[in-house]
């Protein structure tokens, strides 16, 4: 067989060689150790939390070391691509914080490695692909689906392996006039890959997160270019990141069973191997046992629910790093303020079967994170969420900013700041006493007649001083609890309690809900400071003519 002629015959409009490629995309001049890697999604418009595993852990693994982030499009799959979700995918990665050096952008491609989008890119692997076909280690394929599918069936009756390969490999050794009478006929052709590895051979593979992986040579004479003259997933892997000069590859573990193609693809094309870290999927608890997370099953995979939630993303960036690395918590705890970029951030401490998500410790992450913030941050974040899905209550907010920031203070600071919210979305049940609209009407302990409660509230309208500290007022609300026969002993009420009628923290309660609607709130003198003597009055009239 005259390969060199085949090639021209196959590829007549390719003039560049792999050489020229080489010289076009030289190696990168960056530092020992610098680490080039990559995302490459697919468009399909969904982004999800995976995404963000891989992307922050590529981030890190790249920036880190003083190395490049790209973002590759994996638009091959004309049919499962979505219009704008290449718009989704850089609004919702930069939104959580992971910003590309190079690669696809909103306004076009940035970056000397391009094009970045593989439906782009057709001419640089057909290049590869006659090279290949020079080097008799690709051929054209004119299986009609028919008889791929006449195959399986019979490999399926024979209880064989199915696939392409060995003697069902129809078209490996047909004569050039066999396949230039096919392409006179204009049959459509696939290109395969002449495969000469043998199942009966393994090899050891190290992978950065599964570690030593005992491999079995791949046999199968796979796709490279599809009839439309397209690269499969495999074929362009290998084109792109050698072209783009990825020296680490970061994807899901769903591709490791092609691994052994892409390993023998890279030694026939002359590529060097980059280095591989297949992340594992993520997980959840569902009963006792474990499952990944669905995308049908559970919104939470999808990245759009935590802004919905009001995750801020911090928070949500702080729980992968958590999951992804089991030190990052006790660093965390010994570095409280510190940049996150600081964390020394390792791909070996990847869980290789997958991480557990756990919702509640994103939960306790995010109140964490969000009792670090000032209330001007707390703020600003608020009122952004508020914007999108809650505008009436943005309106308030934003109706007296420094009102909300009094109130977004509230037991921040100092050691031990709050923990009253995990998510945006909680903050108006937290806060939304504050404002008369959304002010409930309290319903008091059955336990206390209404004119015990009336008592008590006249006794602290009359006595009521905006001007008071902190002190001075509970000292009033002491005076006003012996005054009715209720204790502040607390310790005296527990060891005997049908000997007083109640005690001093039934009488703040009954002052906090007729102020704040509520028997939880934050500390009830900090409330009446800042809604003021007026406001504080007429809310505690208010609920008095109710009990008459
Ligand atoms: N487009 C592939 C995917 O979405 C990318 C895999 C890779 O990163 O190489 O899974």
């Amino acid at each position: 067989m005259d390969y060199m002629k085949l090639a021209d015959l196959l590829f007549p409009n390719v003039t560049d060689t792999p050489e020229d490629l080489e010289q076009r995309y030289p190696q990168r001049s960056l530092p020992e150790g610098a680490i080039v890697t990559r995302m490459a999604p697919s468009p399909t418009g969904f982004v999800h939390l995976g995404n963000l595993v891989m992307g922050l852990t590529a981030e890190r693994m790249a920036h880190q070391s003083g190395g490049v982030l790209f973002l590759r499009v994996e638009d091959t799959d004309a049919k499962r691509e979505v219009p704008g979700a290449v718009e989704v995918l850089i609004n919702t990665l930069k939104h959580y914080g992971i910003s590309f050096d190079e690669g696809a952008t909103i306004d076009g491609d940035s970056g000397n490695y391009g094009p970045y989008r593989q439906r782009q890119r057709a001419a640089l692997y057909h290049v590869y692909a006659k090279k290949l076909v020079q080097n008799g280690m690709a051929y054209p394929c004119f299986c009609t689906e028919e008889e791929l599918g006449a195959m399986r069936q019979q490999q399926e009756a024979n209880k064989e392996t199915t696939g392409y390969y060995g003697k069902y490999a129809m078209w490996r050794d047909r004569s050039l006039e066999e396949i230039q009478a096919q392409l006179s006929a204009g049959n459509p052709w696939v290109l395969r890959f002449r495969s000469t590895g043998s199942i009966e051979n393994q090899f050891k593979f190290d992978d950065l997160v599964k570690g030593k992986l005992t491999i079995t040579e791949n046999d199968v004479d796979h796709v490279l270019l599809k009839s439309d003259g397209i690269p499969t997933y495999h074929f362009a892997h290998a084109v792109d990141d050698h072209l783009m000069r990825t020296t680490h590859v970061i994807r899901g573990d769903e591709w490791l069973p092609t691994l052994p193609f892409h390993i023998q693809l890279f030694k026939a094309l002359d590529f060097k191997l980059p280095k591989y870290v297949h992340i594992g999927p993520l997980m959840k608890m569902d009963g006792t046992s474990k499952r990944k997370l669905s995308k049908r099953k559970d919104p939470e995979l999808a990245l759009t629910f935590y802004k919905a939630e009001g995750f801020p993303v911090e928070a949500v960036y702080e729980y992968i790093m958590t999951v992804l690395n089991s030190n990052f918590e006790d660093w965390r705890r010994a570095n409280p303020t510190a940049p996150t970029d600081d964390f020394k951030f390792s791909p070996k401490k990847l869980n290789p079967a997958g991480s557990l998500f756990d919702y509640a410790k994103l939960t306790d992450v995010s109140k964490n994170e969000i009792a670090r913030m000032d209330a001007q941050k707390v703020y600003t974040l608020l009122t952004q969420w508020a914007d999108e899905f809650d505008p009436e209550f943005a309106d308030k907010l934003k109706a007296d900013p420094g009102f909300a920031t009094a109130i977004l203070a509230i037991g921040r600071g100092g050691k031990k700041p709050r923990k009253d919210i995990a998510t945006w979305k909680e903050a108006k049940p937290y806060m939304g006493f504050f404002y008369d609209e959304y002010l409930e009407k309290p319903v008091f302990d059955a336990k206390f007649s209404k004119d015990t409660v009336l008592t008590a509230l006249e006794k602290f309208l009359e006595r009521f001083d905006i001007a008071d500290d902190s002190s001075v007022w509970f000292d009033k609300v002491k005076a006003i609890t012996e005054e009715m026969g209720f204790t502040t002993d607390m310790k005296a009420y527990k060891a005997d309690p049908d000997a007083f009628p109640g005690t001093v923290a039934d009488v703040s309660t009954f002052i906090r809900q007729a102020v704040t609607g509520k028997t939880n709130s934050p500390d009830l003198y900090t409330v009446m400071q800042i809604l003021g003597y007026e406001r504080t009055v007429n809310r505690i009239r208010a609920v008095m003519e109710t009990l008459k």
